[in-house]
């Protein structure tokens, strides 16, 4: 494949069963596959199946390894191509553990190719739903390690309440937790490191060290107030990702120009997303439809209304 005339392609989503889930995803997706709590579906994973179109059947990472400059233009890569943005939705039944990722550097120096700054964009939240972000005012790396070691460092956090429509930037080396009865769309650099710093006695393995060694006292972590844009709302523009919101009437449609390797992804109703060249590929809820850097512009059309948000990578 040369990559050209990449058009954009749907994903299915991959559940990650853990123990913090729910094994009722619904109305977001019917069935997960396993009789395990899911905690996390993955939208654009390496390991995500393509279901539309002439690479359908292929794993995400396949279509980066071989069409990378079309789907991600060209960007400065370390390592091998990889699809910059990890997408996924967020179903906790029970709290996280309190946790902390690395930035750029810190995994540079561990040999992973970036970081992992994130941003959750709430979707459903309970009244009284909360999550943790940063330290307070005045906590030091010596009295978290002390908070750890007596199981109090829920103490040390500042909790904030979140509704639907919240958008939460959370910067790598924020102390963070998510607590029960919220679900998250999270757009996070493609990284999967984590180091889990207190697990409320369950019994899960620690990194009490390399969290005290990537954690910052103060962060830029933060609610985030969302921009009208023409046509659109701009909920986050950062470094690493931009998240747009779309809502369309029925019978209407939306031109969307594309440079930059990104998707989009259907919270409700359906849509049809048309890029010149490519056969058109229906928008789904909670499903990912990548579109392409080289994709120039696409089309969202939606026939009984749709909204749906655009994540990509700014300077892919
Ligand atoms: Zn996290």
């Amino acid at each position: 494949m040369d990559g050209k005339g990449l058009g954009p392609f749907r994903l299915a989503p991959w559940f990650s069963p853990r123990p913090w889930g729910r094994k009722d995803l619904r109305p977001w997706y019917a069935a997960t596959g396993t009789a395990e709590p899911v905690g996390e579906a993955w939208l654009t994973g390496p390991q995500c199946v393509v279901e539309t179109g002439a690479m359908a059947g292929q794993a995400l990472a396949t279509v980066t390894a071989e069409a990378g400059e079309a789907l991600l233009g060209a960007p400065d890569q370390i390592g091998a191509p990889e699809f910059p943005l990890l997408v996924k939705l967020l179903f906790p039944n029970d709290k996280l553990s309190v946790q902390v990722h690395p930035d750029d550097a810190h995994a540079q120096a561990m040999g992973q190719p970036r970081g992992k700054t994130e941003c959750w964009y709430v979707l459903e939240a309970k009244p009284g739903a909360t999550i943790a972000l940063g330290l307070r005012e005045g906590a030091t790396a010596d009295g978290v390690r002390a908070a750890i070691a007596a199981g109090t460092l829920e103490e040390l956090l500042q909790w904030v309440p979140v509704q639907a429509g919240d958008m939460v930037f959370v910067d790598a080396g924020t102390v963070h937790a998510i607590g029960p009865g919220v679900v998250f769309l999270e757009t996070q650099q493609t990284c999967d490191i984590t180091f889990r710093m207190y697990d409320y006695g369950r019994p899960r393995e620690l990194h009490v060290e390399q969290a005290l060694q990537v954690m910052k006292l103060e962060t830029a972590a933060g609610k985030v107030k969302p921009v009208a844009m023409d046509g659109f709302v701009r909920l986050i523009a950062q470094k690493y990702f931009v998240v747009d919101r779309y809502k369309l009437d029925a019978r209407r449609a939306v031109v969307i120009p594309i440079a930059e390797a990104g998707c989009l992804v259907g919270l409700c109703g359906s849509g049809l997303v048309e890029c010149s060249g490519a056969a058109p590929v229906e928008l789904l809820r909670g499903r990912a439809v990548v579109t392409p850097a080289s994709a120039g512009e696409v089309v969202v059309r939606s026939n009984a209304g749709a909204s749906f948000v655009r994540c990509f990578a700014p300077g892919s």
